[in-house]
């Protein structure tokens, strides 16, 4: 049984190391951004109302969250790692309570630490192919020269849109490590930057597996 938090910036490789790690660890992945763009794509009554929020680079309020991962956290009994969830202190004092009431707790938080000019540069160059969804980067993975002029910029990638999650980050997610550092709860620090598979293990490492 393992409750694990990944926090990071946006674009600092939360998506892919949770996915990576809950395959790893065999406990399944609760990302409440995939959750919400899926139902943005279903065009749920829960998606229309986190749209706005979204693409303007906001935080969703607190109580839509709470109804997106409260059943996901219910049917979790093996625990979970949670990418992009608490986003803020109030959303981590919910979790809290969730936990507590079935007699579980956080057991690790990882913070993956990447400089905001390196993020900027991963997500305004971040493209995708609306018929394949397959994402390609302008300068690290760039696409095939005829596909390139359908290729679309996710709205909250835009670089405006991305600094402003930033400060985002800075301002309500960012005093999370001090929230679970006063609670005892183990913060492992990990470099971003480097390649993914490094990533990986080094967090495997922190966690002794
Ligand atoms: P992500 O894919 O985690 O970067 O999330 C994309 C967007 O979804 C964020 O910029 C927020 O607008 C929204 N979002 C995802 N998770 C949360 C959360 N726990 N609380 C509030 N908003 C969220």
């Amino acid at each position: 049984m393992m409750h694990l938090i990944l926090l990071g910036p946006p674009g600092s490789g939360k998506g892919t190391q949770s996915g990576q790690l809950s395959e790893r660890l065999g406990v399944p992945k609760i990302a409440t951004g995939d959750m919400l763009r899926a139902a943005l794509r279903d065009g749920t009554e829960l998606g229309r109302r986190a749209k706005q929020y979204m693409e303007a680079g906001e935080l969703v309020p607190d109580d839509v969250i709470l109804g997106l991962v409260g059943e996901a956290l219910a049917a979790a009994h093996a625990g979970a790692i949670l990418d992009g969830f608490p986003r803020n202190v109030p959303q981590a004092e919910s979790l809290e309570e969730i936990l507590q009431g079935n007699g579980q707790s956080v057991d690790a938080v990882i913070v993956l630490k990447v400089p905001d000019d390196v993020i900027v540069e991963r997500m305004s160059g971040r493209r995708t192919d609306p018929e394949t969804g397959e994402v390609y980067h302008l300068k690290f993975n760039p696409p095939p020269a005829p596909i390139a002029p359908r290729l679309i910029q996710r709205p909250d990638d835009r670089e405006e849109t991305v600094r402003h999650r930033l400060s985002v980050y800075a301002d309500q997610t960012e005093p999370l490590i001090r929230y679970y550092e006063e609670n005892g709860v183990p913060i492992h620090w990990v470099d971003g930057t480097q390649p993914i598979e490094r990533v990986r293990s080094e967090i495997l490492t922190r966690l002794g597996r």
